[in-house]
């Protein structure tokens, strides 16, 4: 069996099982397993595999198995870039997409004026899942701000009265947070905490508020890729019955835990566009603006809490 037969017959396993990207799957299973870039395989496809890569061998094997059981790539290697940086995941989270670094681009450049004035200046991840929102906000911010890290290097992400919490109901989900924030070394300014939306966050103001919520409606899950539907949390997914339901509980706390003229930034469905901010304005919020992702798809809503204060 030669190195180039193996990657051959995973490309071959996952296509027939209707795996779509199946061979790119199977590349970056065997260059996981065998340690091996596209250069080095093609020097060595023809050779037959050493004695030493035996285990990697049957781990390439296990893998494409695993991948044919429609687990998510992403899942099998442990990891997803997001944001340019290197996020660990596993299924207790959902896989970081693409769509959602609209969400943060649109955060970074809304916010830059606050980042780099406010102090101090809090930002609250909810549903944060792996942490990526608010992590990739740490680093970026981090960058704008020209912070440095100490001489450790796990120091001093942000400046010192800067502060991200990265929250989340679940407690598997925090697990992941928690190992995100030691791998990109932002620990001086995240820290993971659990918690059912606001309820651990009774009397704390936060300068800005974001989240990717579940937003798909629970009937739906039933129609979305096997590797979404199957091996994805259903926690992470599900928005209830209209998939509105957490934009609604959103809508009704945040305005209790922001500061006058404080931001809110929602991830939405591409067809929630009119019906969040709705939501949202009943709530109470002004400025409301839609942003779309790169496909040119609703994909963001960003609304300012006025801080009108009512009589009770
Ligand atoms: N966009 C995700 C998907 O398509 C859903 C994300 C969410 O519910 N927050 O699976």
């Amino acid at each position: 069996m030669t190195y180039g037969k193996i990657l051959e017959e995973g490309e071959k396993l996952l296509l027939d099982e209707g795996v779509e990207e199946g061979r790119l799957d199977a590349w970056y299973l065997f260059s996981h397993c065998f340690s091996m870039d596209r250069g080095m395989y093609l020097v060595k496809a023809g050779n037959r595999i050493l004695q030493e890569h035996k285990e990697a061998e049957a781990s390439f094997r296990s893998l494409i198995e695993k991948r044919r059981q429609r687990i998510p790539l992403q899942q099998l290697l442990k990891s997803q870039e997001f944001m340019g940086f290197e996020f660990f995941v596993n299924e207790h989270v959902l896989v970081p997409r693409q769509d959602t670094e609209t969400l943060v681009e649109t955060v970074l450049s809304e916010e830059k004026i606050w980042v780099m004035e406010k102090r101090p200046y809090k930002v609250l991840d909810l549903c944060t899942g792996s942490g990526c929102i608010g992590l990739s906000l740490a680093r970026c911010f981090q960058g704008m701000t020209g912070a440095k890290q100490d001489a450790g290097g796990n120091n001093g992400c942000c400046p010192p009265d800067m502060e991200i919490v990265l929250s989340d109901i679940s407690e598997e989900a925090l697990q992941v947070a928690e190992e995100n924030i030691g791998r990109l070394r932002c620990e001086t300014v995240c820290r993971a905490v659990r918690s059912d939306l606001f309820e651990a966050f009774e009397g704390t103001k936060f300068d800005c508020i974001v989240s990717n919520p579940p937003y798909i409606p629970s009937g739906e899950i039933e129609r979305l890729s096997p590797e979404v539907r199957d091996h994805e949390p259903r926690l992470a997914l599900d928005g209830s019955q209209d998939g509105l339901e957490f934009y609604r509980r959103i809508g009704r706390e945040a305005s209790g835990h922001l500061v006058f003229g404080g931001r809110l930034y929602l991830e939405i469905g591409w067809d929630q566009g009119v019906a969040v901010p709705e939501i949202l304005y009943a709530a109470g919020f002004t400025g409301i603006k839609v942003l779309r992702d790169l496909a040119g798809k609703n994909r963001v809503v960003k609304a300012v809490f006025p801080g009108i204060e009512t009589e009770k």
